[in-house]
């Protein structure tokens, strides 16, 4: 899950990370109130979005007064801010940020997340602050610095202290970056992150060290113990597709393409987007309805594959173990009427009460194409969505 940068930020200061005042805010004379409130100027005002590049894309103003701060949050409230990171349909700016902008003498780039490939949290920093860091991986790698952190002795003083010396930071500097380093890991492993990054991370006019820019992504599998982190989500930043699986219990990631999958088991799941592929065809999804699946899951499901306007072919990848292909065919036959579905039905029912479940479709007079095995589904599923959209 994400957060808005003002949650990070308000987060990053409960755990004695330096951050700039601010505040969020919905209107502009809610942003002149604000900018009065924090004292003098000059302030920055940020479009609050799950997305980076917001400064390159228009979502970062800087104004000299309240009234200034007021103009410059009309022009971002209610914006449609296209980044590299929304997609050519970017997001709508529900929320702006106002804040004493701070004075930046250099800028770093810090952040911890999950390394799967060394089975470690690692810490990444960069004298290149501000700019991206793929682009930095790219074009100049060597200005990346990584450190592995051992779960057992936490983020240590020396490897801090190392990574500042690295970054080129001065002594009254390092001061500073070994307890931040210290205080971002703790938010990092209490609050069950898997990002957390500073960028830019700013050495200010005064030589304090403050965090510019705030982004913390969390666990999913680990929200049911932080309440109060959950709280925090913005659906409006969701893919719809997605909020609305989740209230089906139903493992839903959209993509682009258009074939519809409904399938029972990740596993299984991803085979199937991968044959899709190798046929030459395009997933709309992935979808595991998981080892249970009830005809209410079913039919979700279709609600779900149905509203995808890009869909133009549904493929069913069943394997009964647990459950029965009779019970997902009837489920598939009353969801396919009840939502009166108009894209082709490919089916491949394999394993427990197969026979019964195909028998249940051919008798049900809806357009189901039967599927031999997998790859003969997916072969179907690749040429019926190719004539539909021809
Ligand atoms: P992002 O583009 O979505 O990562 O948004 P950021 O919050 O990082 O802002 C983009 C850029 O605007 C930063 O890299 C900074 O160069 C600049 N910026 C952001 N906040 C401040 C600030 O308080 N003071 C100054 N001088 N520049 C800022
Ligand atoms: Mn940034």
């Amino acid at each position: 899950m994400k957060i808005h940068e003002y949650q990070a930020a308000a987060l990053f200061k409960a755990y004695g990370v330096r951050v700039p005042e601010g505040r969020a805010v919905a209107a502009p004379a809610e942003a002149e109130a604000a900018a009065r409130a924090l004292g003098d100027g000059p302030f920055v005002i940020k479009a609050q979005v799950h997305s980076g590049g917001r400064g390159k894309a228009g979502g970062v103003k800087f104004a000299q007064t309240p009234a200034e701060a007021a103009r410059r949050a009309e022009e971002i409230l209610g914006m449609t801010l296209v980044t590299k990171q929304t997609g050519p349909q970017g997001r709508v700016v529900c929320k702006a940020l106002v804040s004493r902008a701070v004075q930046i003498a250099r800028e770093y780039y810090l952040s911890l997340t999950v390394d799967g490939a060394r089975e470690r949290v690692v810490m990444i920093a960069s004298s290149a602050g501000g700019m991206e860091i793929e682009e930095t991986a790219r074009e100049a790698p060597e200005k990346i610095c990584t450190l592995e952190i051992d779960p057992y002795l936490g983020l240590t003083g020396y490897q801090a202290r190392e990574m500042g010396g690295r970054l080129g930071l001065s002594r009254a500097e390092i001061q500073q970056f070994i307890p931040l380093c210290k205080n971002l890991y703790r938010l990092f492993v209490e609050k069950d992150c898997s990002l957390v990054e500073i960028n830019p991370l700013v050495v200010d006019g005064a030589g304090d060290l403050v965090a510019a820019d705030a982004k913390i992504n969390f666990d999913d599998n680990a929200l049911f113990r932080h309440p109060d982190i959950a709280e925090l989500r913005d659906e409006n930043e969701e893919e719809p597709r997605e909020t609305e699986a989740a209230k089906y219990d139903l493992n839903y990631i959209g993509l682009d393409g258009d074939i519809g999958c409904m399938v029972n088991g990740a596993g299984l799941a991803m085979a199937t987007m991968d044959i899709i592929q190798a046929f030459g065809g395009s997933p709309a999804n992935f979808l595991d309805v998981g080892g249970s699946a009830t005809a209410e899951k079913v039919a979700g499901a279709f609600s779900i594959l149905l509203a995808d306007r890009k869909v133009r072919c549904i493929f069913i990848n069943i394997f009964g173990g647990i459950m029965r292909c009779d019970i997902i065919a009837e489920g598939v036959v009353a969801a396919a009427r009840n939502l009166a579905v108009k894209a082709p039905l490919v089916v491949r029912l394999e394993g427990t009460n197969a026979e019964a479940g195909k028998r249940i479709l051919s008798q049900s007079g809806l357009n189901i194409v039967a599927a031999a095995d997998m790859a003969d589904g997916a072969e179907k599923a690749c040429r019926l969505a190719k004539e539909a959209g021809a």
